[in-house]
């Protein structure tokens, strides 16, 4: 009877955790004296290899790193840092981007930061890494509005300047559809328009709020930058997507991954910025990283290895559907 009442017990907790609302995912860390969040905006689903490499290849590289190979299954991790001046966010998630249906999964940011304790009006600053629609259209509502009503919004003044031209060159027309380029312009537009003019543009290396530098690694979008945080003997290097995975680009720095304007020096960053953040001994933020996506890299021969930061709870896996 004993025996009977647990597994009633049992099946009734499977019952309460089994949907995408009873399965808040973030998860608290600190670096430095500074505290961070990591919030969850869901998965990155693709149906299709998007590495310029055979799917054999793909699909061998994650089946030795334990990830899913069909579809391949990426996070979009976010991060919410703690200044002492200020509370920053870094990259906003994805919200009503029918373009890129890869992301139809995604857009759980607010209600899991919300479930953390925070809500959107505390938030003062959003660093974009690049200007691309997974990055930046968290920022509005699914009805246009902007979900971070109190935040300034900053991004490197190259990448603003290429996605605003009346223009914008397809630099790939080969891989990239013309129609994809103008999606991305398009979403980065309706992205930033409810901001009005609170869109703060950053020159390279530049250091817009107390302890946060924007460096350059430009090449998956021309004027991409990955953001530290300078802690007290301790920093945090978001990379935005510098690489994309460990399964990916951290393992094989050459792989070319199919949205990269410039794969030739998407590359050169990649590797200057693993090399960095392997002889710094930062604490790494990797966006689409399984999440939460905290962790650290060090140099593997020609290539390098992903370690996840030691965490002491780990409870909070991301479903793909709801
Ligand atoms: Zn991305």
């Amino acid at each position: 009877m004993q025996f009977f009442t647990l597994l009633v017990s049992l099946i009734a907790t499977v019952a309460a955790t089994s949907t995408c609302s009873d399965n808040p995912a973030f998860r608290r860390f600190s670096f430095g004296g500074i505290k961070g969040l990591i919030v969850s905006d869901g998965p990155a689903i693709f149906t299709e290899n998007p590495f310029l490499v055979p799917d054999a290849v793909v699909r061998r590289s994650r089946r030795a790193s334990f990830r899913s190979v069909s579809p391949l299954i990426g996070q979009q991790n976010v991060a919410i840092i703690d200044l002492p001046d200020a509370r920053v966010m870094v990259d906003a998630g994805s919200v009503n981007i029918p373009e890129f249906p890869q992301f139809r999964n995604a857009g759980r940011l607010i209600s899991n930061m919300k479930a953390a304790g925070v809500e959107p009006e505390s938030i003062n600053a959003v660093l974009f890494t690049h200007a691309h629609g997974d990055h930046v259209s968290g920022v509005t509502t699914v009805d246009g509005k902007a979900a971070f009503p109190n935040a300034k919004l900053y991004i490197s003044k190259v990448d603003h300047e290429f996605w605003t031209q009346e223009n914008v060159p397809n630099l790939k027309p080969e891989v990239i559809p013309n129609d994809m380029i103008q999606a991305l312009k398009d979403i980065y537009l309706r992205s930033i328009k409810p901001y009005g003019g609170r869109v703060v543009l950053v020159e390279a290396n530049g250091k817009p709020l107390r302890g946060v530098t924007f460096i350059p690694t430009p090449g998956h979008s021309p004027g991409h930058s990955a953001v530290r945080f300078q802690g007290k003997g301790e920093a945090l290097f978001a990379t935005g997507d510098s690489w994309i995975t460990k399964a990916d680009q951290l393992e094989n720095p050459e792989w070319e991954f199919f949205i990269e304007l410039d794969a030739v020096q998407a590359y050169k960053s990649r590797i200057k910025a693993l090399n960095g953040a392997a002889r710094r001994r930062d604490l790494v933020l990797s966006y689409h990283e399984s999440f939460p996506g905290l962790g650290h890299v060090s140099v593997n021969g020609a290539a390098f290895s992903w370690t996840p930061a030691e965490t002491e709870f780990m409870g909070t896996a991301v479903k793909t559907e709801c």
